[in-house]
C-alpha cells in the first residue's frame, strides 16, 4: 500500500501569492512549494483524502487513473473545492462505464458543499455518502472510523479518520489522519497507538491568538505524545504565518506573534523559524532530540510517497 502526500501546504499554499515574506522568498529561491494538503491511499482501492484547489495538478502528476472514494475532512475550500476536477474521471472513460465516485462526508460538511456542487451529484459524477463520528464504514479494503475534531464554529462538520487495512502479511495497519483542528473532543480508543499519524503543523510555534483553530507543531507535540504512534508521524498543512526575526513582513495580517515559542530545555533563544523543507526537518529533529521524544517525525513534502 502506498501513501502519497499530494500536497502539504496550508489553505493558500506556500509560497503564497503576493507574499514576499522571508519564508516565501526562501522557498521561491530553492524552487520549493507546498500545494494544498491532500493525501492518496492506494492499493487495490484508491482513496483520496480531501480534494482542494490543486487537485488537477496533483492527480495528473501522480497519474491517478481511477478514484474509488474521497474522504472529506471538513467544509473549508482548501479541502473540497477541487471536487469538480473529478468530472474528468466520468468524461474520459468509455461511455456507460462510470459509476459515481462516493464522497464520504459528515452531514455538516455536506450542507455547505452541496450548495456549490449539487450539480456533481445530479450529473452522477459523485455520490454523497453521509458519515458520522464514531460510526465505522468500509471503502473497498479500507475500514474507516471518522472521529470528531474541533476546528472552530465555522467548521462544524470537521472530522479526522482512522483508516485500517491489512498489509501483505495480513497484519492490521492503522493510520490516523487529522486535518485542521485544535482539539480532539472525544477521541475513540481505537485512534490511540496507531502505526502512522498524520497531523497538521500550520505554525512551528503556537500563536498568541489561534484563529481559526489550527494546530502548531508546538501543540502537536502534545497530541503526538497522547496518540503515541508506533512507527512514524508526518507533519502536513504547513504554512508561512510564523514571524521570522527581522522580517519586515511580520507586519502582515497573517503573521502571528508566538505565545511562548519553543526553545531548548536549558533555555536561551527560541529555535529559529524554518524557512525551507530541510530547515523544517532539522528543527523538528532537534526539538525531538532535545526533549527526548521517542518518535520518528517526518516533515512531509509534496509528492512524498511511502510504502506501508
Ligand atoms: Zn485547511
Ligand atoms: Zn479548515
Amino acid at each position: 500500500m502506498d501513501i502519497t502526500f499530494l500536497g502539504t501546504g496550508g489553505a493558500w499554499g506556500v509560497p503564497e501569492l503576493n507574499c514576499d515574506c522571508f519564508i516565501c522568498r526562501e522557498m521561491r529561491r530553492k524552487g520549493e512549494k507546498r500545494e494544498r494538503t491532500s493525501l492518496l491511499l492506494s492499493n487495490k482501492t484508491r482513496l483520496l483524502i480531501d480534494c482542494g484547489p490543486d487537485a488537477k495538478s496533483q492527480l495528473s502528476r501522480q497519474q491517478v487513473d481511477t478514484i474509488d472514494g474521497v474522504l472529506i475532512t471538513h467544509e473549508h475550500t482548501d479541502h473540497y473545492i477541487g471536487l469538480d476536477e473529478l468530472f474528468a474521471y466520468k468524461r474520459n472513460g468509455p461511455r456507460g462505464s462510470f459509476s459515481p465516485i462516493p464522497v464520504y462526508l459528515t452531514h455538516g460538511s455536506h450542507e455547505v458543499i452541496r450548495k456549490r456542487f449539487d450539480y456533481l451529484e445530479d450529473m452522477e459524477v459523485i455520490k454523497a455518502c453521509h458519515i458520522a463520528p464514531n460510526r465505522r464504514f468500509t471503502a473497498g479494503e479500507f475500514e474507516v472510523l471518522p472521529f470528531d475534531t474541533y476546528h472552530g464554529a465555522f467548521a462544524g462538520g470537521s472530522v479526522g479518520f482512522l483508516v485500517r487495512f491489512k498489509d501483505v502479511s495480513g497484519t492490521d495497519i492503522r493510520i490516523v489522519y487529522t486535518s485542521d483542528f485544535s482539539e480532539l473532543p472525544d477521541p475513540p480508543s481505537e485512534i490511540f497507538n496507531p502505526d502512522y499519524l498524520i497531523i497538521q503543523s500550520f505554525w512551528l510555534n503556537e500563536p498568541i491568538n489561534n484563529r481559526p483553530n489550527h494546530m502548531s507543531f508546538q501543540r502537536a507535540i502534545h497530541f503526538i505524545k497522547l496518540l503515541n504512534p508506533k512507527k512514524e508521524t508526518f507533519l502536513v498543512h504547513i504554512g508561512d504565518a510564523d514571524m521570522v526575526s527581522d522580517d519586515p513582513a511580520n507586519s502582515m495580517l497573517k503573521k502571528y506573534k508566538p505565545r511562548d515559542p519553543l526553545r531548548p530545555p536549558a533555555g536561551g533563544e527560541p529555535y529559529p523559524i524554518p524557512l525551507n523543507q530541510a530547515q523544517w526537518q532539522e528543527t523538528v529533529d532537534r526539538i525531538a532530540f532535545d526533549r527526548g521524544l521517542p518518535y520518528r517525525i517526518t516533515v512531509a513534502y509534496d509528492d512524498l510517497r511511502i510504502k506501508v
